[in-house]
């Protein structure tokens, strides 16, 4: 390998370069390298991009992503140099109290891939190659017949979806109503669906994607041209959703979402909200007997059943995919992407390879 590589580096809000860049090498024996095969852009991604997280400039960004192991510390036990793999967005030690009870994403020593300083200080995967801490915990071997498309968003906003719908109390036959038609709420539909949910209405204002999410299944509402709750309130019988998805993450969403629920329905929120502080009725809530769900996925406990779900032909991810763009037009599709004009932008480190 040569020792310095390509990779998508942070300076400022807006401002996100490809340029020449260290290639990471082996630090623990519990490290894999993996060459990036196809990397993507996630939501999060946009929070230093658009200037709502503050970061340091000069890291390497990117964190949902798979690719083939070209090396294995010495303790790796599932894998080998030549596998393909997905890698969940963070890694995590897998000894602290909270990974022993299963609760990955908030170990003491979690590291986000690609998110700067105040993230753990990982590198990203929006480059040639990555440093995978605790390989055999942060990745999954991809099997013969997922292409690497479909497993491509299955270590994190997938996953992230179905977490999201997964913990709550959804049954056979219920009905589910996702706020948001952007990649987590078309995502939570599929898995909804998946999950057994009879019918989900996702509600948007994006034309596009909400004829996206119709031809996926979903009744399809325009928020600006019909009222939701009528929707749900007739297709329930006048209960309302038995569980509402915030997949936005913004105060006017979850006002929208909370009265589309029905009594002792659950709320899931994997839209993510940071230094947020708004009214919230919680006298309302508490009256409703309404359950609510947040925080960052647990991925690890979660991406095999996922997976499993991607290979059998349940959840189609590469339904989303809008754009795909070599890694040096990165920036390109960080624009694409902010403007909301992709919904999925694939890149691609070896399309000069
Ligand atoms: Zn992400
Ligand atoms: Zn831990």
């Amino acid at each position: 390998m040569e020792t310095t590589m390509q990779g998508l580096v942070f300076h400022a809000a807006r401002d996100v370069r490809v340029e020449e860049v260290p290639t990471p090498t082996l630090v623990e024996a519990t490290d894999a390298i993996l060459r990036i095969d196809k990397a993507s852009i996630c939501g999060s991604d946009l929070h230093p991009y658009t200037g709502r997280m503050d970061a340091e400039d000069g890291f390497t960004m990117g964190h949902e992503y798979m690719g083939t192991v070209v090396e294995a510390g010495a303790s790796v036990q599932q894998f080998e140099v030549g596998d393909r793999a997905l890698g969940s967005f963070f890694a995590c030690c897998g000894a602290c109290w909270l990974c022993r009870r299963g609760e990955f994403s908030k170990c003491l020593g979690a590291q986000v891939f690609g998110l700067g300083m105040a993230f753990g200080d990982l590198g990203g995967t929006q480059t040639e190659y990555a440093r995978i801490p605790m390989a055999d915990l942060t990745l999954r071997k991809i099997p013969d017949d997922v292409t690497d498309e479909q497993a491509l968003f299955v270590g994190d906003i997938l996953t992230t979806a179905y977490d999201a719908v997964r913990k709550t109390d959804l049954r056979s036959g219920d009905v589910v109503a996702v706020v948001g038609a952007g990649p987590v709420g078309l995502f939570a539909m599929m898995s909804a669906l998946a999950l057994g949910a009879a019918q989900v209405v996702v509600i948007d204002k994006v034309a596009s994607r909400l004829a996206l999410a119709s031809s996926l299944g979903a009744i399809a509402v325009n928020a600006d041209e019909a009222d939701a709750q009528d929707v749900i309130l007739e297709l329930t019988d006048w209960r309302g959703a038995d569980v509402v998805v915030d997949a936005v993450g913004h105060e006017s969403a979850l006002k929208a979402a909370m009265p589309l629920l029905r009594m002792g329905g659950h709320l899931t929120i994997p839209g993510v909200y940071m230094d947020d502080e708004f009214e919230f009725p919680i006298g309302e809530l508490w009256i409703h007997n309404t359950t609510i769900h947040m925080g960052v996925a647990n991925i690890q406990a979660h991406v095999d059943e996922v997976l499993a779900l991607v290979r059998a032909g349940r959840i189609d991810p590469t339904a989303l995919i809008t754009h795909r763009l070599p890694l040096e037009q990165a920036a390109q599709g960080y624009e694409l992407f902010a403007s909301r004009e992709a919904l999925k932008v694939v890149l691609e480190p070896g399309a000069t390879r």
